[in-house]
Order: structure tokens, then C-alpha cells, then sequence
């Protein structure tokens, strides 16, 4: 089984676990988690729980009920509930003799590489001090041009980041379910594609803003880095014994991959949506390992800056690789299609020839 052999293991817990229907903390759970978790700790394991229940923690302290909120108010309802959620960690874990820290992550640390580096030294301290982090997305300044709004790929961006082994990725599901046969679930993924994308129903539960379609997202990143994910039913008391016993899951099984763990950040990026599109010629020089040039760019989509992780789709917009862009959208839109020896007449400066260096660029 995957957790027996796991060093790493990241534990997603949804809203929908902790909080019940009527708003009410699920405190009995919560100790049955802490139990769980108190073996893995026994074994060795390095144990980091993302949970969400910022949101639905303030919601019902606030006593506002189950319905939408706008983002701007959320934030501030997350202000509130997120002090009640990591204190809730505090005093079922503490009376468990397990130690927490709280990390709050807002896109920006896992997207720029040197803050990913950072966070990721705090994840390796806080197991030094035998603590488990708590984390959860920053909800109190995340708008939503730079906001995950879902936990699921969060936490498979930090299970990439801190190279974990496996990540079980608990809501109110027992896993995907296979098409023809409606009650069962699938037991393993080993490839996401258009097919397994498009048994998504796309239903979401009352307090928590993902879905299943969150969840394949956060399996791909999984997938990429080396890291098996499984999504199972928290609901139940002892959710992490049940899985290892029963092991009733749908298991994503990752790609034998030859990558660093730089590419393997750089292919999993979840940032920018900016995307440049280039002819057949640089296609094939891409194919040979070259860095990619403004000749073979025919048109770009989306606004970036420099440094940013933008997508590299052939002119039927398929994907060829994923890069750090040493150019602005702006920039590129002047010098597409040109020459080398044109860029710095165009754009009036000495800059770079290359607009994504080979070394800063994932095949896809
Ligand atoms: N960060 C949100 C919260 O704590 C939850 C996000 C999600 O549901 O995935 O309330």
C-alpha cells in the first residue's frame, strides 16, 4: 500500500468534513483523525494537513448561514473562522501530544520558484520540530485573479513543492466514479485525459468550492511529480485507518518521470493562463531541444510579465511545453515573427534573443 511505504504524506481535508450540515464543528471526527494520525507519526511519516473550514467555520460562528457570500466579504469571514480552525487543530491535537504550526499560503508562494523554495524549507523545519503544518490557502487577501478558490490543487501544488509521497485527498466522496457501472468507483488512474475528465458531474457540496473537477486538476499535478494521490470519503470516523484497511479509493497513479524538481515545478505551474502560439518550425526546434525564439511565434494570448509560467501550444493549439518567459505580453506582441537581430531595435533596449531559454522550458 502506497501510505505504508510514503515518507511524505499530505493530508487534504475538505470543509465538508470538519463542518456538518447545520454548521456545527465535528469534533468527534476530528479526535479520530488525530488518532490516525498519531500511528503515522509513530512510523516516522512527515504528516501535513491542508484543511479548509476557514470559510465555513466563520460562516457559522457569524451565524450566516450556508448561503454565497460575496469574495470581498468571504475574505473577512475567513479572517474570522480561520483563528477558530487552527484552534480547533490546536486543542484536539495537543490533548493527541501532536504539535501544529499554521501556514498560510497565497498563490505568489508556491508560484514564484524562490518562494516555493522558501515555503518549502519552513515545510522541512516544521518536521525537524515534529510538527504537522496546518495549511490553508491565505483567503484574507487572495482576490480572485490570484487565488487558488480551491484547496485540492493547492494541496497538490505543496505535495509537488516538498516532493511528498502521497496525498489523500478527503471530501464527501468515496472516489470517481466509473460510468457504466454508477455505484462503483474506480480503483486506479494512470493517465488523465479527455476521457477521465469527462466523467466530472461537476457537483459541489454546500460549503467547499471545489469539485471533481478540482480534484483530477490537483491528481495531474500529482501525476507530474511523482506523488500518488488518492481521493476517498473523509466521512467517516478513523478516515485514514478505514482507507488503510479497505483502501476504497480511486488511487492516480504518478508517471515514472525523469524530471528535476524544478521542471517538475515548472510543468505543474497553476498561475498564469498566458499562452504563445508558434508555427511548425519552432516546433520542431523545440522537439530538438532548442530555446524558443521570436521567429516561430505567430500570436499569444493572455497578459504576463516577465518571469511568469506561460503555456506553449503549436497553432492548432495543442501543448508542446511549459516555460518561464523572459518577456511581457507586451513585449512579444511587438516582436513576434521577428528576427533575433530586430528585438532590440524594436523594443528600443538590449534584452535577451531567447524568449524562453531551453534551460527554463518543460516538454509537454
Ligand atoms: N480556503 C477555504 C476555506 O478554508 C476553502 C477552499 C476549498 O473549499 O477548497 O474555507
Amino acid at each position: 500500500m502506497y501510505i505504508d511505504k510514503a515518507n511524505t504524506i499530505v493530508i487534504k481535508i475538505g470543509s465538508s468534513n470538519i463542518v456538518d450540515g447545520k454548521g456545527k464543528l465535528k469534533e468527534k471526527w476530528l479526535n479520530s483523525l488525530a488518532k490516525d494520525l498519531k500511528k503515522l507519526v509513530k512510523k516516522n511519516k512527515n504528516i501535513v494537513i491542508v484543511s479548509s473550514g476557514a470559510i465555513a467555520l466563520g460562516q457559522s460562528y457569524l451565524r450566516i448561514g450556508k448561503k454565497k457570500i460575496k469574495l470581498e466579504m468571504s475574505q473577512a469571514v475567513a479572517s474570522i473562522g480561520q483563528i477558530h480552525l487552527t484552534n480547533v487543530y490546536r486543542k484536539i491535537f495537543e490533548k493527541n501530544k501532536i504539535k501544529i504550526g499554521q501556514i498560510l499560503i497565497s498563490l505568489d508562494d508556491t508560484e514564484q520558484r524562490r518562494r516555493a523554495i522558501n515555503a518549502k524549507r519552513t515545510f522541512e523545519n516544521l518536521f525537524k520540530l515534529k510538527a504537522i503544518p496546518i495549511v490553508n490557502e491565505n483567503d484574507t487577501t487572495a482576490t480572485s485573479e490570484i487565488k487558488y478558490g480551491d484547496n485540492d490543487r493547492l494541496a497538490a501544488r505543496v505535495a509537488q513543492i516538498i516532493s511528498a509521497d502521497v496525498l489523500i485527498n478527503l471530501s464527501d466522496v468515496d472516489g470517481l466514479y466509473n460510468p457504466v457501472e454508477r455505484k462503483k468507483i474506480i480503483k486506479e488512474v494512470n493517465n488523465i485525459d479527455e476521457k477521465i475528465y469527462s466523467l466530472v458531474e461537476n457537483k459541489k457540496n454546500n460549503y467547499g468550492s471545489g469539485g471533481m473537477m478540482t480534484k483530477l486538476q490537483a491528481a495531474k499535478i500529482c501525476i507530474n511529480s511523482g506523488c500518488y494521490m488518492a481521493i476517498a470519503n473523509g466521512n467517516i470516523l478513523g478516515p485514514i485507518n478505514e482507507l488503510l484497511k479497505n483502501n476504497k479509493c480511486t488511487w492516480f497513479i504518478p508517471k515514472v518521470s525523469t524530471l528535476h524538481a524544478r521542471e517538475k515545478w515548472i510543468v505543474s505551474s497553476i498561475g498564469n493562463d498566458g499562452k504563445i502560439f508558434i508555427d511548425d518550425g519552432a516546433v520542431k526546434a523545440l522537439k530538438n531541444g532548442k530555446s524558443l525564439l521570436p521567429a516561430g511565434i505567430t500570436k499569444i494570448e493572455g497578459k504576463f510579465v516577465k518571469g511568469d509560467n506561460v503555456l506553449i501550444v503549436d497553432n492548432n493549439g495543442k501543448d508542446c511545453a511549459r516555460g518561464l518567459t523572459s518577456f511581457s505580453s507586451n513585449e512579444i506582441e511587438k516582436i513576434k515573427g521577428l528576427k533575433t537581430d530586430q528585438i532590440e531595435k524594436v523594443l528600443g533596449y538590449a534584452s535577451k534573443s531567447e524568449i524562453i531559454h531551453r534551460d527554463d522550458m518543460v516538454k509537454l
